[in-house]
């Protein structure tokens, strides 16, 4: 049973204080059995453009084990920001584009969003959209008007709200078809909550930080899942959202 994590990052994160290293994880992969991740850059990268390479390096290296997720402040110059969403996807292979509306000091319902948007319909890729820390920008209900005005655009909110606006995260994968909630950082009743009222089609698994892993994969366990649940929101919802290759 395919086990992908859905949201992990590489390099040095100055808004956070956090770095993780190519070692870290792949260290953390073989430890878990982890088949897959999505490896994004963390927010406050001056140059996101550099770590979108190594991201790519990695993937050259371990093709179907890795696979790429831009992030850039779209509050940066749009020209820059559509030119290397374009090197991202047509060359690089990524998968989808973060908008971290925390780190990115970005609400989702902004002009300066439009681009996110916009660039995910152009070139067909999901948006995850950081959601639960840094209200009111990672509000989960900010995410329901732009499901509405992209309907083709499927839309992954990371941490499901986190533990205070889990309720808030359901209400708007309820709402919009398009909506997608992944889970790290999120309690395991909720968990068990959420896969209960939505369906396991709408949940997937993910970690954030490789020290977070064994966390997130203890909720799955204890939970009560059944078989089928386990498989679609460990593994294959995220081949099925982000189109994933694995090996
Ligand atoms: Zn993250």
């Amino acid at each position: 049973m395919l086990k992908i994590d859905a949201h992990t990052h590489l390099g040095d994160c100055k808004t956070f204080g956090i770095r993780i290293s190519e070692d870290e994880l792949l260290q953390g992969m073989e430890a878990y059995h982890i088949d897959a991740s999505i490896v994004q850059p963390h927010p406050g990268e001056d140059h996101p453009e550099r770590v979108h390479d190594d991201i790519a390096a990695l993937i050259e290296k371990h093709p179907g084990r890795f696979f790429g997720m831009i992030s850039m402040n779209p509050n940066m110059d749009k020209e820059r920001y559509r030119k290397e969403v374009e090197r991202c996807i047509t060359r690089l292979k990524f998968v989808g584009i973060k908008l971290h509306t925390f780190g990115h000091v970005t609400s989702p319902l902004s002009a300066n969003a439009d681009i996110v948007f916009e660039s995910a319909k152009e070139f067909n890729v999901p948006v995850m959209i950081h959601t639960g820390p840094g209200v009111p920008f990672s509000l989960p209900s900010l995410a329901i008007p732009r499901a509405r005005q992209y309907p083709m655009v499927p839309i992954v909110l990371a941490h499901s709200g986190a533990i205070t606006f889990v309720s808030e995260a359901y209400v708007a994968a309820k709402e919009c078809e398009n909506i997608y909630l992944e889970t790290s950082w999120c309690g395991a009743h909720r968990i068990k909550w959420l896969i209960a009222e939505l369906g396991a089609h709408k949940i997937l698994f993910g970690s954030d930080l490789p020290s977070n892993l064994p966390v997130e994969i203890t909720k799955y366990e204890t939970i009560g899942l059944t078989e089928e649940q386990t498989r679609q929101c460990r593994g294959a919802n995220a081949v099925r959202i982000f189109n994933l290759k694995v090996r």
